[in-house]
């Protein structure tokens, strides 16, 4: 799996890019940096799109955690139909995103760990939830991986953002190819992946790319699509990850020694104790690759979902 498609991310455009937050700073994020050559990236700020400038006076939500507005207590004003104008627009214009990276906290593009306020004059806090921006995103974009950089420094949460994404973009070449042997080749090719994901799934896509009734092709394509974003709904669970693992233990066992079996059989007892990432048996795997000829595990996206560049940035824990 050497070859990874671009696929389409929108980043909030004060991580890496644009000193545009309202102090006229901008955030650093490993991740983002190490993303941008790696990704069609489509930069937005959206506090400066609705016309304030930086620096700016500082806005907040406001009200309840159903339906808050946004405010700017500075000069009393209600931005909330202009923020929420400019989201519909933009992102029914975007049409199409494998991912969104936005900032975290912030009353805009916080995905979920916004500070709502009781009220315009009464700052006291009402809960947490999403910024006006990342409300629509996530209304409108239920299958995308969606994303703050905070939560990106843990190495699940990462690796399953970084996993959907290039899988999205590696199925939108797939649908553009329109041939059903292009969809069978991309299901043979994440068989692990899925399995590790959601095995119900993994048979419900593969009895969709049988198809037994000779269904058209978008229509196969179409049910496909559905599946696979059922299947990468959430995580892949770490006992699925390592079961997988063994499963391809069994493809290369006969090659090798009793202590190089129980060199990786450790790597999983680590791994398994959260003191390493899945990283380390797969690095492990690759090494095996490079000694013995197998095609069909070569192939397989769960060895290697994305550029090997976005690997190796540990893990904070945090989630
Ligand atoms: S958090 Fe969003 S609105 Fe605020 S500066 Fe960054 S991109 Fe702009």
């Amino acid at each position: 799996m050497a070859d990874h498609p671009k696929p389409i991310v929108v980043l909030s455009k004060c991580l890496e890019l644009e000193a545009c937050r309202y102090n006229g700073m901008s955030i650093k994020s490993d991740i983002v940096r190490r993303l941008l050559p790696h990704a069609d990236i489509r930069p937005v700020c959206p506090e400066v799109e609705i016309g304030l400038g930086t620096p700016r006076e500082p806005i907040r939500l406001v009200g309840s955690k159903e339906d808050p507005r946004l405010f700017q207590p500075s000069t009393g004003r209600d931005l909330t139909e202009a923020m929420k104008t400019f989201a519909d627009t933009s992102l029914a214009e975007l049409q199409q995103a494998d991912g969104f990276i936005l900032k975290s906290r912030s009353p805009s593009c916080g995905i979920k760990d916004t500070k709502i306020h009781r009220g315009e004059s009464d700052p006291s806090p009402a809960g947490k939830g999403a910024g006006l921006f990342a409300a629509a995103v996530l209304e409108r974009f239920p299958d995308a991986a969606i994303e703050d950089e905070g939560r990106l420094t843990n190495f699940r949460l990462r690796h399953h953002f970084l996993t959907k994404i290039f899988l999205r973009a590696r199925f939108r070449e797939i649908t553009e190819r329109h041939t059903m042997a292009a969809l069978v080749g991309f299901h043979a090719a994440n068989k692990f992946l899925l399995m590790a994901y959601h095995q119900t799934e993994m048979r419900n896509l593969g009895r969709i790319v049988a198809n037994p009734k000779n269904e058209p092709i978008d229509e196969v394509h179409e049910r496909y699509e559905a599946g696979l974003g059922h299947a990468l709904a959430r995580p892949a669970r770490l006992p699925a990850n390592i079961n997988v693992l063994q499963h391809v233990l069994g493809y290369f066992s006969d090659g090798l020694s009793p202590r190089e079996k129980a060199h990786f059989l450790d790597s999983l007892t680590e791994y398994r104790g959260g003191r390493v990432t899945m990283e380390v048996p797969l690095s492990i795997i690759h090494q095996w690759l490079a000694r013995f000829r197998n095609d069909y595990i070569a192939n397989q996206v769960f060895l290697q979902p994305y550029p090997r560049e976005l690997m190796g940035l540990g893990d904070s824990g945090r989630n």
